[in-house]
């Protein structure tokens, strides 16, 4: 080891990263005077609707938008929630908050009334772009003086009931849009994640750290399972989480590629998209690849045209990974593994003459211009080759830090600029790092989050509950679902259904608790802090009777 301790980097040399840029500046460098990008080539299609919009169209487009927003009133620095499905609208609102030096918090358009509002007053939201069909659930930020812009066709011009219409926005003059100072250290983008511990936070991603992850990806000479140019790249992954947003929707940008926006997974309708429009790759998460491997129906379909396959998001078992491999014979299967608040840490490295020298079940090797180390979880030292430990990451791609939250972010990313994952996992002989469990409280139904501080809360708001505690059960679909243990008040006949239906009723449908046990008392230690190792021996056990 190095007088550092044992420190991983990628097998790719270091490159320079443009990332005093502006995001919009950067992912459009090549379309800018100087580069060689064909701006007629499209850049992104509706998969719903078969609309085409090229690479001048997105950039006129979004300026457009992004005058209208600040003809609005939105200015540097101010926040706008995207509460969409994937659509081309989102692409644009996104772009466009980022030209005017604003932020964009992005949350699930499925979210229920008090899940949104909260991330809204948290993130100090003054602008929300939607669907006509989740304005219902806006009332009360609308009547705080929150401004709602809907995207929908119908809606020409703005409303009785006081909402923006999004025509309006795109029929705006693009010389009106200012030329703010956008500083490489000012948030662009701020996905909520619980992070390793407690409520979901607002995490700040720069444009410095959103341009670095974006280039350790597909800038440079990179024998890595990169985007070309005449990719067609399939996103059905929520475009709210950083997976699709930096990864996919960005990344594609940046080299030049067509994005195929679908604004829902559905196996038939995917497969039916990717023999008419050729597509090269397609992103997956676990239970994708599983709905693929089962279903009897990929023969039916072209999908030769298919060169690479990408899971990320939560683990893909090794027996899931050879069968779908089986399904796209011609395809490289590839894998990323990453964190909102850490950019993408590792990604499949397949160089070009042995494209298939990836193992079954690893997560990839430590992306370029980053540093990777594992931890023993005790004594905190770092662990050489086949030792597993929690793992740690750094370089400019890392989050700025939780919004308002420094204890939460100096608990994070510790002094010596190290960002704490809460994986655990251990890097082989060939670099390739495995996960093989987690240390943080987070629980991934199908790859989305579902923080148990957020059920445990709404579990002891009710009346009959003393306390509760909740933790992930292995799930075959879903990887995980959240199961919760429950102390009843004295004298209370509560049941196990009336929890269910208490706390599913407040959430969107992955956080549903799946399971409900009564017990005396939750094991916690002498600071307070949940036994979740307990809880879920005990649920083995209650599993296995
Ligand atoms: P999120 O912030 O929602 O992207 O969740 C990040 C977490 O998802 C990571 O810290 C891991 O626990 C898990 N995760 C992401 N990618 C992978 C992967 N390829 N293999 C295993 N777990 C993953």
């Amino acid at each position: 080891p190095s007088p550092h301790g044992f420190i991983f980097r990628s097998k790719l040399p270091d490159i320079f990263i443009p990332n005093h840029l502006p995001l919009t500046d950067y992912v459009f460098q090549k379309f800018s005077g100087e580069g060689d990008g064909d701006s007629t080539s499209t850049c992104l299609i509706d998969g719903a609707t078969g609309r085409v919009l090229t690479y001048a169209d997105v950039q006129t487009d979004s300026r457009r938008i992004a005058a209208g927003m600040h003809r609005l009133g939105i200015r540097h620095g101010d926040v706008v929630m995207l509460l969409l499905p994937n659509s081309l609208e989102f692409a644009l609102s996104f772009l466009a908050v980022a030209y005017l030096g604003a932020v964009s918090t992005t949350a699930n358009p499925f979210y229920t009334q008090p899940e949104i509002a909260k991330q809204a007053k948290a993130s100090t939201a003054k602008m929300i772009i939607t669907k006509k069909c989740y304005v219902e659930k806006l009332t009360d930020l609308k009547n705080d003086g929150v401004l709602i812009v809907c995207v929908d066709d119908d809606v020409i011009s703005s409303t009785d009931d006081g909402c923006v219409s999004f025509t309006e926005l795109t029929q705006a003059d693009e010389t009106e849009l200012p030329k703010p100072e956008i500083s490489p250290e000012d948030t662009v983008a701020m996905p909520y994640s619980s992070g390793t511990t407690g409520l979901p936070k607002g995490v700040m991603i720069t444009h410095k750290g959103l341009v670095t992850s974006i280039a350790q990806k597909v800038d440079g000479e990179n024998p890595n399972l990169n985007f070309t140019a005449n990719d067609v790249i399939l996103c059905f992954l929520p475009m709210f989480h950083i997976y699709a947003l930096d990864a996919l929707m960005l990344s594609a940008m940046r080299t030049g590629a067509a994005l195929l926006i679908v604004p829902r997974f559905e196996l038939n309708l995917v497969m039916e998209l990717i023999q008419r429009y050729k597509v090269t790759v397609v992103p997956v998460a676990p239970p994708v690849v599983l709905a693929f491997v089962k279903s009897p129906d990929t023969e039916k379909y072209d999908l030769s045209s298919v060169r690479m396959m990408l899971s990320g998001a939560a683990t893909l078992k090794k027996e899931l990974e050879d069968a779908v491999r089986l399904k796209f014979p011609n395809a490289i299967f590839g894998q990323g593994y990453g964190m909102t608040e850490s950019g993408t840490v590792a990604k499949s490295l397949a160089f070009a003459k042995n494209p298939f020298k990836t193992k079954s079940g690893a997560c990839g090797t430590v992306i370029r211009n980053a540093e990777l180390k594992v931890v023993d979880t005790i004594t905190g030292i770092s662990l050489p080759r086949n030792k597993s430990g929690e793992i740690c990451v750094r370089g400019d791609q890392l989050m700025k830090g939780y919004l308002n939250d420094p204890e939460a972010t100096s608990g994070t990313i510790d002094k010596d600029g190290w960002l704490h994952t809460g994986d655990i996992g251990f890097v082989d002989d060939d670099d390739e790092i495995f996960i093989v469990d987690r240390l943080k409280e987070l629980i991934k139904f199908k790859g989305y989050q579902v923080a148990p501080a957020e059920l445990e809360a709404l579990l002891i708001s009710h009346p009959d509950i003393d306390d509760a505690a909740v933790v992930g059960m292995k799930d075959e679909v879903a990887d995980e679902v959240p199961v919760a243990f429950v102390v009843r008040s004295e004298g209370s006949q509560l049941t196990e259904d009336d929890v269910k239906s208490y706390v599913n009723k407040q959430v969107v449908h992955y956080k549903r608790i799946k399971m409900v046990f009564f017990i005396e008392a939750i094991p916690k230690a002498v600071s307070g802090k949940i036994l979740r190792k307990d809880l879920r021996g005990k649920l083995e056990t209650e599993c296995s009777k």
